[in-house]
């Protein structure tokens, strides 16, 4: 078979607003570049975002204040100079979203509309109704392709080419006829999103799987923090479709089955706009203990009739619809349930403030570059605000396609040749015609069903070494698989079992990572070690997965600023 290579200056895979934001500073700026996406751009999961993004730019707010209640929020992990720069120019990112064409909700007197959010000392949310992301996702890629970037939609990246400390292309195939092909460029972005999907109750859209994670990884590359799953605290009972925290931030109320207003208990001062990892974990404390509702009484009540109807039809709209939807009830009249959801990844493909992707402690890849969901910067620390990473996606999505407009100018092409392809060829063929007797969904209901169970919300070491020995014999049963639909065209199935290996891999990077750090830190809660412990674990894990899948860690310095370290209370 003969394999197709294009020629371009610049790859990006991931058409999320990181990856379209990149592309349209790149091909703007007389840039020759292509995004490859396994999903139409506007399926892209930052389409999803309801709740809003962050800019301080109200008289009452200040920029030092924003960067302090991230740094806080991130259980002092963040880097300090990364999260300055994202406030710094949070702003700007408005006013630009604005000039592209993005409409946002507002105020009777004309300006931008700003509502609370958890963890955050004044209103600083800018949103459209609940529509935030897909109202920015829209306008940003509509700019893209307006400017000419060419599209590779339903294409699947399956590996990078990866030789000498640089990236030089993308080995990717066509979802629709499996025709496979090279992209050869100066320059490759990953804005593959998070990796939430590896937990039973999660809010992500299928797509996240965290395949650009674990391509990388499998190069023997680093990957950042993965322990930190955030657990968001509110996903509709059942099946964790996310119920954006705007509905607290617009002054819904969290109530037991005793009828108590249980936040009062947890943090008396913030209540339910405390940071997002201590009410989840407040939540799944009051239904461990018995006081939860609902007929399994694993959720609690989310009320916000209180509200009114104006309110909640002008500024909620689409929750009342997902819960009406999912659950039967209407929030204009009725409580709702929740509980907790498995939302977002702070770990990722470590970068510097730029976007350079990492070879490790000291030494950069060249060519190489991650923005979004996918990459650790890191702006979030041990775990994220609300509406903090639309703004990463958005504001490092377009500045990192400004370095690269700079960088590709010293970059040399390395050609690509058909052998290039050989790595993922070789995975799609043994998928393909493997004779074993597991599947996939049977496989991929125990990963999930483990990692909810023993690396979740709560975790300690006995639960992590559980789902370190079922990670790893599930990786040696997936060699064992068999696929039913050997056809070439729109084979999901191939799809799925390709997805599913990355999500193998990444799993372990978070429960290896999570077990080696005895503390507690934001949304890592560790049973076994309560409390944070800055003297021995202030510090990023950095992991690497060797040829046969065994993982090492290393540890990464945490850049401190301003923001002197504190015991962290809401
Ligand atoms: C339900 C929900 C609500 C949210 N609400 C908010 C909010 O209100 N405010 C806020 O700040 N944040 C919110 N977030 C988080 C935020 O939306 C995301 O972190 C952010 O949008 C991620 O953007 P991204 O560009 O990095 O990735 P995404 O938008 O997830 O895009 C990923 C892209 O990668 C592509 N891709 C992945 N793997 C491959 C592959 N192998 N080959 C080809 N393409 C691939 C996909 O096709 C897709 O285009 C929310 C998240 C969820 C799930």
């Amino acid at each position: 078979m003969s394999i197709p290579i294009y020629t371009y200056d610049a790859i990006i895979v991931g058409a999320g607003l990181a990856g379209c934001a990149a592309a349209r500073e790149l091909q703007n700026a007389g840039k020759k570049v292509a995004v490859i996406t396994k999903v139409h751009p506007l399926r892209s999961h930052s389409g999803a975002a309801q709740g809003g993004i962050n800019a301080a730019f109200s008289d009452e707010d200040s920029v030092e204040l924003h960067e302090f209640d991230t740094v806080k929020g991130s259980d002092y992990l963040a880097d300090q100079d990364a999260v300055e720069f994202m406030c710094k120019n949070a702003p700007e990112t408005i006013r630009w979203a604005e000039r592209m064409g993005a409409a946002f909700s507002r105020k009777p007197d004309g300006k931008i509309a700003q509502r609370p959010f958890g963890g955050q000392s004044s209103p600083r949310a800018c949103f459209a109704k609940d529509r935030t992301g897909l109202t920015l996702l829209q306008t940003v890629y509509e700019q893209a392709y307006r400017v000419g970037v060419k599209f590779w939609d339903e294409w699947y990246a399956a590996d990078i080419i990866y030789k000498d400390g640089k990236v030089s292309g993308v080995v990717a195939f066509n979802i629709r006829d499996m025709q496979l092909a090279i992209f050869n460029a100066k320059a490759v972005m990953f804005a593959t999103g998070g990796y939430a999907r590896a937990y039973k109750i999660n809010s992500n859209a299928h797509a996240n799987t965290g395949d650009g994670l674990s391509i990388v990884a499998r190069h023997g590359l680093p990957l950042e923090d993965m322990e930190f799953v955030q657990f968001h605290p509110s996903g509709l009972s059942g099946n964790g479709v996310l119920i954006s925290e705007a509905a607290r931030g617009e002054g819904g109320r969290l109530y037991n089955s005793k009828g108590e207003r249980f936040m009062e208990k947890y943090a008396p001062n913030a209540l339910e706009l405390a940071s997002r990892d201590v009410v989840a974990r407040a939540i799944l404390n009051e239904i461990r203990e018995g006081r939860g509702v609902g007929p399994r009484k694993d959720a609690v009540y989310l009320d916000v009739t209180h509200l009114g109807k104006e309110l909640i039809m002008n500024k909620l709209p689409e929750l009342r619809e997902l819960a009406m939807t999912f659950l039967g009830l209407d929030m204009i009249k009725e409580p709702i349930l929740i509980s907790a959801t498995a939302h977002y990844s702070m770990g990722g493909i470590p970068v510097d403030i730029d976007g350079h992707a990492r070879k490790n402690n000291e030494e950069f890849i060249e060519g190489f570059y991650a923005a979004g969901e996918c990459s650790c910067v890191s702006v979030h620390g041990a775990n994220r605000l609300g509406a903090n990473s639309v703004l990463e996606a958005l504001l490092f999505g377009r500045f990192v396609g400004k370095t690269m407009v700079k960088d590709v100018e010293s970059i040399e092409l390395r050609e690509a040749s058909e052998e290039d392809a050989t790595t993922a060829l070789k995975e799609i063929e043994f998928l393909l015609n493997n004779n074993g007797n597991e599947s996939v969904p049977a496989l991929r209901e125990e990963l999930q069903q483990c990692m909810s169970a023993n690396a979740g919300a709560f975790r300690s070491k006995e639960t992590l070494q559980i789902a370190i020995d079922t990670v790893k014999e599930l990786r040696k049963r997936f060699k064992n698989v068999r696929i039913k639909d050997k056809s070439k065209v729109f084979n999901t199935e191939l799809q799925e079992a390709l997805e599913f290996g990355h999500m193998l891999d990444y799993s372990l990077f978070i429960v290896e990572s999570a077990i080696a750090r005895e503390e507690s830190r934001g949304a890592h809660y560790r049973e076994d070690f309560e409390k944070r412990d800055d003297e021995n674990f202030l510090k990023h894990t950095m992991a690497y997965m060797d040829k046969n899948g065994n993982i090492s860690l290393d540890y990464m310095d945490v850049v401190l600023g301003k923001h002197e370290l504190k015991e962290r209370n809401y």
